[in-house]
């Protein structure tokens, strides 16, 4: 389909230093494109960023039928811009689009889109050490309809927002809440898509965490309250006794892109790896036994973010003396490295804008 430009005649200022809020500025245009049941997907264009006009009965306000991604465009030090395997992300877009009845898009036609948005607003790829220009692609429900039935009609849209460091000067460990009341989500549920509903519903537990001096949540499953599942926005990993252990994916996890990346770096690496259940006590013995020698998050925002600390009904695990291992930074290294042409990309996973 060919895509319709329209230039913004206002530019906005640009950032003027790496401080920049998450989320709260956004660049000079978007990418929109429509859906309808006779029509499919139509008329791709970018236009000048602006605010929508929606029906109230638009049905996304009422049942929340609508999905997300989430993906960033890179400046390497010779000013080139690179995107961080985003196939993957156009993957895992139809993948929570079929989990929600929202009809598939061609994946590489989008991912050419995006392309050419980037390459407008190549400008708002910030430079300064540590930041990026977040990416995030979703579709909402636009029928003007109160069934509770799927809607004839959507919208996806790209913006582009630029964003700082997640850790001024790297990584820094944080610390984690076991969370033993909420559930996020269970086997047959949402927890494998990304959809509105299973971030806002995590809002309680994160308060709770915060309040008792936590920087996040790791999620258990739903209905043993034992088997352990994610953090927050990241996959999590654990090193015990050498081996590398994170949860296989159970149709209640988020794939993430950035836990694919390192399973498949670790085992370039021929370091031991393990996707399988496992259970907080299982964790907490490997701990009192002296074996749990690391644990980090991964995910787009941080890379890596290692866990210093976790709090189980009012137990403390202190892990690697809340300092970073060895594995992490290598690994945080290694991706961000490749991700910002300091490293050679030998998998072929960055995209040149
Ligand atoms: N889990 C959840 C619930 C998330 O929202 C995210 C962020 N997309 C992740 C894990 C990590 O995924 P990725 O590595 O693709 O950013």
């Amino acid at each position: 389909m060919s895509l319709n430009i329209v230039e913004a005649t206002h530019k906005k200022a640009k950032p003027e230093s790496e401080k920049i809020p998450f989320g709260r500025t956004f660049t000079d245009h978007m990418f929109v494109m429509d859906y309808e049941e006779n029509k499919g997907w139509h008329e791709p264009r970018i236009v000048p960023y602006e605010p929508l006009t929606l029906d109230p009965a638009a049905m996304i306000f009422h049942y929340g039928q609508t999905v997300f991604e989430g993906l960033k465009a890179y400046r390497t030090d010779d000013n080139r811009v690179l995107l961080f395997r985003p196939e993957k992300n156009f993957e895992r877009l139809n993948l929570s689009s079929d989990r929600l009845s929202i009809p598939p898009v061609d994946e590489q036609e989008v991912l050419g889109y995006l392309k050419e948005l980037v390459q407008l607003e190549k400008d708002w790829v910030p430079a300064f050490e540590g930041t990026s220009l977040y990416i995030r692609p979703f579709i909402i429900a636009t029928e003007p309809n109160l069934a509770v039935a799927p809607s004839k009609s959507y919208k996806l849209m790209i913006i582009l927002s630029p964003v700082g460091p997640y850790f001024s000067g790297g990584i820094k460990p944080v610390t984690i809440n076991v969370e033993d009341k909420f559930t996020r989500a269970v086997k047959g549920g949402t927890g494998m898509a990304k959809t509105a509903g299973n971030y806002s519903s995590g809002y309680q537990a994160q308060a709770k965490a915060a309040e008792e001096g936590n920087n996040d949540v790791l999620w258990l499953d739903g209905v043993e309250k034992r088997y352990i599942e994610e953090v927050g926005s990241m996959n999590i990993f654990f090193k015990i006794d050498g081996e590398i252990v994170t949860p296989a994916l159970s149709g209640s996890i988020l794939q993430g892109i950035t836990r694919t990346s390192i399973l498949e770096l670790l085992r370039k690496w021929e370091v031991p790896v393990n996707e399988r259940r496992i259970s907080i006590d299982e964790l907490y013995q490997a701990y009192e036994d002296g074996k749990l020698e690391e644990a980090f998050g991964t995910g787009t925002a941080a890379v890596i973010s290692p866990v210093g600390e976790l709090n189980w009904l009012g137990k403390k695990m202190v892990i690697n003396d809340h300092e970073i291992g060895a594995l992490s930074q290598e690994l945080y290294d290694t991706i961000t490295g490749i991700q910002r042409g300091r490293k050679e990309d030998r998998y072929g996973w960055t995209v040149e804008v």
